[in-house]
């Protein structure tokens, strides 16, 4: 008998045949003895459905009317999932964010959880009711509706595992874990039985589609266990929890994670003065772009070639403040690449290990993969490279690093495009 959050992500809700699916489970979990708190994401596609409905009609929204439109998504499916539980015999209520005790600031879009009241969640818990909580939205303090983030779900669900202190916080999803590297694009991948927060955070933050960044953050801060399993099976999936509770030696590399949705963006001859990068990366933080990896080649004239990632979908915004600072930084011109991938290697164990970077750049020597820019962190280590050596970039450090999984594997390439497709953002 224990309390259990179990949460399903969009693909898990995508119809009502699915919704069905997960009333079993939650039915399941609820005749073994537990009592259940259910979390879902919107139906499949929705939430970018609504994106898109939305930019039919602007290109500038305002933030707090996307939220109230992304919201919606949730909302749907929370009340088909009540209705299934209450036409199978059981009792249950659909709870949005806001009825669930789920307060933030006022960060339209990205808002941070600052509170978590669960009264009434309990409430029905205690009178036997399967509470179906909307993920991915609170409620601020002015009382409007905000959202978590894509992917948001996952920190509804953390968040109300901490707050009516849950025995377990289940993220259920079309995936069976954590593996070491996206099985589609390194078919050796194996499983992990346990990742900690620190190396699961810099997977997520790296590329890796599987938990919300946030989600994890929030859930090493207040000591959350996730337990990230599939929809479509009973087998454990992977636990990702502090690094005291995995009793194993730890390996120098835990995961490779990829990512083609940064696009590469390089002002050629700026003046080398100082102040140039300052000027350029304040106003591009000024028009909310996200740079990531940054570099900068000086040559001997006086000139520099200055190189910065974001997401793709911040070119344009990029391009607004590049444009503009072009004269500025007397630079020559600037160019923009969008074929290209970052693969980052991730490992706490790296810390203890010299060397990492060595064997790493060796690997992608002996297979002829370009390096194009190289950042590090004392747990990661990403390298950029053409989006067409993505695939063989993370397969080799697979290998390199001792993850290939001695189990047989189907070995198929597929194209730039559709590893790019299947590397996008969001679930
Ligand atoms: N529906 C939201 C999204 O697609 C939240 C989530 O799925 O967790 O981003
Ligand atoms: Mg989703």
């Amino acid at each position: 008998m224990a309390l259990v959050v179990a949460k399903f992500g969009g693909s898990s809700v995508a119809s009502p045949e699915r919704i069905r699916l997960v009333a079993n489970k939650l039915i399941a979990l609820k005749n073994a003895g537990n009592d259940v708190v259910a979390v879902v994401s919107a139906m499949g596609k929705t939430t970018d459905e609504l994106i898109s409905l939305s930019e039919t009609l602007t290109k500038n929204p305002p933030a707090r009317e996307m939220d109230r439109l992304m919201s919606t998504g949730e909302q749907v499916s929370m009340s088909l999932m009540a209705m299934e539980l209450e036409e199978r015999g059981y009792r249950s209520m659909s709870f949005t964010g806001e009825q669930a005790g789920l307060y933030t600031d006022s960060r339209h879009l990205s808002a941070k959880i600052t509170d978590i009241k669960p009264v009434r969640l309990m409430e029905a818990v205690l009178q036997g009711f399967i509470p179906v909580v909307a993920g991915f939205q609170g409620i601020d303090p002015k009382g409007d509706i905000t959202t978590l983030g894509r992917g948001g779900s996952d920190a509804t669900a953390v968040a109300i595992a901490y707050g009516i202190h849950a025995d377990e916080c289940a993220i259920y999803s079309d995936v069976d874990g954590i593996y070491t590297a996206d099985p589609r694009v390194a078919p050796r991948a194996h499983k992990l039985d346990a990742i900690n927060y620190d190396d699961m955070l810099e997977l997520s933050s790296s590329g890796a589609g599987v938990l919300q960044a946030r989600a994890v953050e929030f859930a090493r801060k207040y000591n959350v266990v996730i337990h990230a399993r599939s929809t479509f099976s009973d087998d454990p999936g992977t636990l990702v929890e502090g690094a005291d509770a995995i009793m194993m030696e730890q390996a120098e590399v835990t995961g490779i994670a990829h990512d083609a949705s940064e696009v590469k963006v390089t002002l050629r001859g700026v003046s080398d003065k100082t102040g140039v990068a300052a000027k350029l990366f304040s106003a591009l933080a000024g028009n909310n772009v996200n740079v990531d990896m940054i570099i900068q080649n000086v040559s001997t004239d006086g000139r520099a070639d200055i190189t910065f990632t974001c997401p793709k979908a911040d070119l344009p915004a990029a391009r607004e403040v590049v444009e503009n600072m072009l004269q500025k930084v007397s630079a020559h011109d600037y160019f923009v690449d969008e074929s290209i991938a970052k693969v980052s290697i991730v490992g706490t164990g790296m810390k203890s290990s010299p060397g990492v970077a060595a064997k790493a750049f060796k690997a992608l020597a002996d297979n002829n993969v370009n390096i194009q820019m190289i950042s590090t962190s004392p747990i990661r280590l990403s390298v950029v490279v053409s989006k067409d050596q993505m695939a063989l970039a993370v397969r080799c450090l697979h290998t390199a690093f001792g993850l290939d999984s001695d189990s047989d594997y189907e070995e198929k390439m597929l194209s730039a495009e559709e590893l790019a497709a299947k590397s996008k953002k969001g679930r």
